[in-house]
């Protein structure tokens, strides 16, 4: 059951204390601009991010 961590994401889905954040290397677009999928979020566009704390 353990899903894939895409480069962007600081911790795994659905972990306490984080959320979805737009993805800084392709903000929200999922593709690169030379139109290539964004690696650092799989192409998703958003990434797992954890909030507080640190
Ligand atoms: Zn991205």
């Amino acid at each position: 059951m353990t899903e894939p961590l895409n480069p962007g994401d600081e911790v795994p889905p659905g972990t306490p204390g984080s959320g979805e954040d737009v993805c800084p290397a392709c903000h929200g677009s999922g593709k690169l601009a030379d139109g290539k999928p964004c690696a650092n979020c799989g192409g998703s566009g958003v990434i797992q991010e954890a909030i507080g704390g640190g």
